[in-house]
């Protein structure tokens, strides 16, 4: 087991790492830029090392510098949380020729991952299904509308390279495909630098459900079932529940069956999450994020398994400790993403808190990184918490979830707090009847 784990991440995820280090009796040390200097993660941890000014870019971004403070600290792995440089490969190459340990999978498999062509290859030859459309990248409108004949309208064009929603772009009819094409693809070679596309069908009504995965690196895999994330705004996910209300149990052992699978044949280490698009009974491939997800808890409190315990498990060649027959899935549990931001508008609502109480109780669990005083930096994102809610089932974790919202204060800012007990009472919602546009479509109507 590693005897101390350099955290390369801040706010709510840094903790929630220091929290699973600490209970298993491993040496922290946090990296911090000169804006978190009063952050909880800083507070609580056995060791910090300043690593720079406020820009991601200089800070939590700077390889070098973090690195260094392993070398310094004599920090044995690396847990890089999400977002940041969870899911760049060459960070984890680096740390490999370091002799330190990337918590997380190996770069070969975040790279095959992180271009969303060979992703879509890769699960293909796994035996997962995908959206049917292209083979790889298209070449020239010729291609693009043959495709596109043969697949059916609408279709969806998409940057290889893409993340966060940029670089799509939707055709409904062969007069769109040009345009569509030209925009996606400048917009693509803009955000990206590499402005390689592709087509597939682009699905009406989908539901987003992703299966939670893990590997030992040594041909085992198990999944943890699935988590619905179908409210999104802007692509940004701001609810989310396991089980899905709209999976039976035969469908849930079905695609997990095939995701597990997939991960034991990739020989695969690590958490992943595969996420599909759910239509009419069917799953449609869209991605494979690397790393463990800012929605995990919703899986923790419904299997009892802490996910960062197996991360580090599995990274310290511990394997996994348990087998598929011994994940069992108990009632359900829905996360609020809690922002600080306006709940109408979205602007970000950076400044001082000046009180902040949680609720509690029987199933509830609040993982947040501030505190009363706390001063919300105006540089990262403005994720400040999140509620978790377990219930025996889908209705005893929506009254419950109502209760917490109720308690919930967080006095000084702006959150979206408001905007979730709206929608915990919306017939919808309480029905599970949503997909994807649903919260886009609720906002518009500015009810
Ligand atoms: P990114 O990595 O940029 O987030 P994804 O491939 O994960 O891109 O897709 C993000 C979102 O775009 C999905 O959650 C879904 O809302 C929408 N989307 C992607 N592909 C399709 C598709 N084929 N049909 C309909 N919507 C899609």
């Amino acid at each position: 087991m590693f005897q101390k784990i350099l955290i390369a991440n801040r706010g709510e995820i840094a903790l929630r790492v220091l929290r699973a280090c600490k209970e298993l009796g491993i040496q922290t040390v946090v990296v911090h830029s000169t804006a978190d200097s009063d952050a909880m993660h800083v507070r609580l941890a056995d060791e910090s090392v300043c690593i720079g000014p406020p820009p991601s870019r200089e800070s939590y971004l700077n390889i070098h510098q973090i690195v260094a403070a392993c070398e310094i600290t004599g920090a044995d792995a690396v847990h890089p949380g999400y977002g940041f440089l969870s899911e760049n490969a060459k960070f984890a190459d680096i740390l490999a020729a370091h002799n330190i340990t990337f918590i997380g999978p190996s770069g070969d498999h975040i790279r095959i991952m992180g271009d969303k062509i060979e992703a879509k290859r890769t699960a293909k030859r796994l035996g997962i299904p995908v959206v049917p459309g292209s083979d790889g990248a298209i070449s020239d409108d010729k291609e693009a509308k043959r495709v596109a004949a043969e697949i059916g309208y609408p279709v969806i064009i998409k940057a290889s390279a893409g993340g966060g929603g940029r670089g799509m772009k939707v055709a409904h009819t062969e007069a769109d495909l040009e345009v569509a094409l030209q925009t996606a693809k400048s917009e693509a070679g803009a955000a990206f630098g590499d402005d390689a596309v592709y087509i597939e069908k682009y699905l009406e009504k989908p539901r987003h459900i992703e299966v939670q995965v893990f590997g030992d690196g040594a041909g085992r895999g198990v999944h943890f079932g699935e988590r619905d994330c179908s409210l999104q705004r802007r692509h940004q996910k701001v609810w989310e529940e396991a089980n899905s209300p709209a999976l039976n149990a035969e469908e849930r052992s079905r695609i997990g069956d095939i995701c597990a699978k997939a991960i034991a044949d990739l020989g695969y280490s690590g958490a992943g999450t595969i996420e599909f698009l759910y239509e009419n009974g069917e799953f449609y491939f869209i991605e494979m994020n690397t790393r463990l997800q800012v929605e995990h808890p919703v899986t923790e409190a419904i299997t009892g398994i802490d996910l960062v315990h197996e991360q580090i498990r599995v990274a310290s060649g511990g394997g996994l400790s348990v087998r598929q027959e011994d994940i069992k899935f108990n009632g359900h549990a829905i996360e609020c993403r809690i922002n600080a931001e306006d709940p109408r508008t979205f602007a970000p609502s950076p400044g001082t808190i000046t009180h902040f109480h949680t609720p509690g109780g029987l199933g509830i669990r609040v993982d947040s990184g501030v505190y009363s005083g706390y001063k919300i930096p105006p540089y990262y994102d403005s994720l400040i918490g999140k509620l978790i809610v377990h219930g025996r089932n889908r209705v005893e974790c929506m009254m419950r979830l109502r209760r917490a919202l109720d308690e919930f204060v967080v006095d000084g800012i702006k959150t979206t707090l408001p905007l979730f007990r709206d929608l915990v009472g919306n017939p919808d919602i309480a029905n599970g009847d949503y997909d994807i546009h649903w919260l886009e479509k609720y906002l518009a109507k500015g009810e």
